[in-house]
């Protein structure tokens, strides 16, 4: 019987070093294949030049290089590119790269799927279906990259894990994925670079401080009154915003970091003065900035835009109390690449 073949990115370069000691080869082999799958991003045995023709075929013996395929690609008029990346199971995740004038951001997936079922969002319509594992996540990032540095001739600059599930639900491999892209021996980018957007875990929240991560936090709020926050966000049930804030509280008092806001304005749900002045209390209480996002809509028409004026409403209030507040345009919008939109066509 043939024996299936262990995919090489699961191993640790210690791992690949015992492999080479096994074989009786040097143990720096192991650095320069390792530098091979992750900073060169080999997607073959043979790319690896500088190993001899022999051990390439003894590697290729023992291990496959899983790699993630960028299925179809979709550019919009304003130059954001959707990618559905098929995933070596055949599961399909979608990545985003969003070009504006001083940045190239990749918004990556973190799970096929998502479990939270925040109801305004296209990727609750998909069940959770498996983690993403580091190197998937690490790979969305390169296939942006050279993206960008193809169709834009720009280097990438941002990485947002803001695509399709819950971060924080897959910890151990999300943190691992920023490891690699982080590390000289990866892409080496700044961890400033790096926003992790999350519904707001308390528990997992806490941790990434206690671990002295280094990177930004987004926190998708969409409301500082429970009652409304719930009826979007069943996870608002376990863990309301109280426990939210106290965990926001520990965040800064570790990381010197505020946290960022995601903050979506609807017609009839939290457009009003209400809320607005809920919001305000709240950044009150946490260090923070708020992003008030568009809502790309998602079919079912239970959920729409606020007016303008609600916009410029919230602004006003927000700004009263000296907190920074962005209102942000949606891109990527004929190709359905904006957020939340992401499972709606796959
Ligand atoms: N699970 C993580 C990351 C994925 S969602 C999180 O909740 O943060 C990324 C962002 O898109 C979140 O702020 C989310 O609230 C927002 N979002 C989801 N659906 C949306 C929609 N239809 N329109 C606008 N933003 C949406």
């Amino acid at each position: 019987m043939v024996q299936a073949k262990r995919d090489i990115r699961q191993l640790s370069v210690e791992e690949i070093q015992e492999f080479f000691v096994g074989i009786g080869d040097k143990a720096f082999r192991a650095k320069q294949v390792y530098e091979w799958l992750w900073k060169k991003s080999a997607k073959d045995f043979d790319q690896m030049s500088n190993i001899s023709l022999t051990t390439r075929e003894l590697l290729k013996e023992h291990f496959d290089i899983n790699h993630i395929k960028v299925d179809q690609m979709q550019r919009s008029a304003d130059g954001t590119i959707k990618n559905a990346v098929k995933l070596h199971d055949g599961m399909t995740v979608e990545s985003v790269l969003i070009p504006t004038e001083n940045r190239i951001t990749a918004c990556i997936s973190s799970q096929v799927g998502c479990s939270l079922n925040c109801h305004f969002c296209a990727t609750a319509k998909l069940k959770r279906m498996r983690n993403l594992n580091p190197d998937e996540i690490y790979d969305q990032v390169v296939a942006i990259k050279e993206e960008g540095e193809l169709y834009f001739n720009r280097p990438l600059t941002n990485i947002v894990y803001m695509g399709m599930g819950e971060p924080l639900l897959n910890y151990q491999n999300v943190m691992e994925s920023i490891n690699k892209i982080t590390s000289p021996e990866g892409l080496g980018m700044s961890p400033k670079r790096i926003t992790l957007s999350t519904v707001g875990i308390p528990k997992m929240i806490v941790r990434m401080a206690d671990e002295d991560v280094k990177f930004n936090l987004a926190v998708s709020l969409h409301s500082a009154i429970d009652e409304t926050r719930s009826k979007m966000m069943p996870i608002n049930e376990k863990t309301d915003l109280n426990e939210l804030a106290e965990s926001l509280n520990y965040w800064y008092q570790k990381t010197k970091r505020k946290v960022t806001f995601e903050y979506v304005v609807w017609k009839d749900i939290n457009d009003d003065e209400h809320h607005a002045l809920a919001l305000a209390k709240y950044c009150g209480k946490v260090a923070s900035k708020v992003n008030i996002i568009e809502y790309n809509p998602i079919d079912d028409g239970q959920f729409q835009q606020a007016d303008p004026a609600s916009l410029d409403m919230y602004k006003r209030i927000l700004e009263s109390k000296n907190i920074i507040v962005n209102v942000r345009r949606s891109r990527g919008k004929d190709i359905d690449a904006a957020c939340g939109q992401l499972a709606n066509k796959l």
